[in-house]
């Protein structure tokens, strides 16, 4: 044996790293769920009301959507086997993009495993080495890994800052692909969030469309938070703002409102073609489970028939927000039911949320990396599912913290 004997751990450094995360309250450890999705929770054994999930209108629990699950897994067994260009293709999967493409008003929609494989999978196939991607700051970890998956070379505007978007665009249309002697770029795309997911804003998508089309670029816009909350019926921000047929790629998903798993890709029939063909996520790994793709197609019809879910959960977001901000809390930008508390630093923000465990309310902190290190916060997000009792219950518990950390007075 050498001096660097079997005794030695290659991957010693991890423990190293993962003390030094403990020491910057970076750590975040996970609770475990030993109850279904709903408004109350039980969390390491505690009951809790749940701040904590995207289930924004209950459905991880509904009736129908089980029932769907269930009957398709008596008929088409657990597994679809495959990946879909393989022989994982089935009844389901193909009716849940009809009436999916249906619901959003496209001529076709694609569906993936989640969101973030929606966006890892379309990027790199819409955009190459002769493109431009034009994304904006805060987007979603799932579209920053897209663009590293492209070949296309991209610029970042500051968030939702619309002018310095157009300056970009009026640039890169004048001065075209600079190692190409100029050559213009055969697409630019816009790439947006639809609605922010740590600070519940909404992206200015009229003026991002018009800022595209006035340089002839497309737009693409991740829906993940919008899916099921904005617009009729949930069907997103484009139809919360009137753009049909004016944003040419809407990446969505259905583990959130929609309450099962997976994402999709809404567009042109031509865009969905050429993802079958080209995909990676959807290529190499096997699509859902029936019982996943049933559950999704009841998510789209309820949407449809339960309209008041919808009314519920902007109602109790109205609520929680206002109460929020009239007890003295900072709740930064929201528009949505996504409601930070801003916090500053992370050991604020992981004391303040531990202190909520022990007043039964289950609101996870949001640290740096997936903020910036002095925008550490709670992040809220209610549902329909919460009874006026159990927020007011929520408040009561903030109230009583942030009067304890010295965050909003008594
Ligand atoms: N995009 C955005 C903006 C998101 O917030 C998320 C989920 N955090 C995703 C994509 C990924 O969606 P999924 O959970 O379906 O993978």
């Amino acid at each position: 044996m050498t001096a660097q004997g079997t005794k030695t751990n290659p991957l010693g450094f991890l423990a190293d790293e993962i003390e030094e995360l403990k020491r910057q309250n970076l750590y975040r450890p996970m609770r475990v769920l030993s109850s279904p999705q709903a408004a109350e929770v039980v969390v390491d054994g505690a009951v809790l009301i749940s701040l904590s999930s995207n289930n924004y209108l209950g459905l991880a629990t509904h009736p129908k959507l089980k029932e769907a699950a269930l009957a398709a897994t008596r008929d088409f067994g657990v597994g679809s086997g495959a990946v879909r260009t393989i022989a994982g293709d089935m009844t389901i999967h193909e009716r849940l993009e009809s009436e999916l493409a249906e619901f959003k008003h496209t001529e076709a929609v694609l569906t993936f495993q989640s969101g973030f494989t929606a966006n890892t999978g379309v990027i790199p196939v819409v955009t190459g080495e002769n493109d431009l991607i034009v994304s904006d700051a805060l987007n979603h970890a799932s579209i920053i890994d897209g663009m590293r998956m492209s070949k296309a070379p991209r610029v970042v505007f500051p968030h939702k800052d619309t002018a310095a978007l157009r300056e970009l665009l009026r640039e890169a249309r004048e001065k075209g692909r600079k190692e190409a002697g100029g050559a213009p770029y055969r697409l630019i795309l816009v790439v947006t969030d639809g609605v922010f997911s740590m600070d519940g804003d909404i992206a200015p998508l009229p003026e991002i469309v018009a800022a595209a089309e006035e340089f002839g670029a497309a737009v693409m816009v991740d829906d993940a938070h919008a899916s099921g909350v904005l617009g009729k019926n949930g069907r997103g921000t484009v139809d919360h703002f009137d753009l049909h047929g004016r944003v040419h790629i809407q990446v969505g998903t259905m583990s959130k409102a929609m309450g099962v798993l997976g994402g999709y890709v809404a567009g042109s029939r031509a865009l969905r073609e050429m993802l079958i063909q080209r995909a990676r996520p959807f290529l190499f790994s096997t699509s859902h489970p029936p019982a996943v793709a049933a559950a999704c197609l009841a998510a789209i019809h309820v949407l449809q028939e339960e309209p008041e879910l919808i009314d519920h959960l902007w109602a109790n977001a109205i609520y929680f927000e206002g109460e929020l901000k009239r007890l003295g809390f900072d709740t930064g930008f929201s528009e949505t039911p996504i409601t930070p508390v801003m916090m500053g630093d992370s050991a604020t923000a992981g004391r303040f949320s531990g202190r909520l465990f022990e007043e039964g309310v289950f609101a996870q902190a949001v640290v740096y990396p997936t903020v910036a290190l002095d925008k550490a916060r709670i992040r809220t997000i209610v549902t329909a599912e919460h009874s006026r009792v159990q927020l007011d219950r929520c408040l009561e518990a903030f109230g009583k913290v942030g009067r304890e950390l010295g965050l909003v007075s008594a």
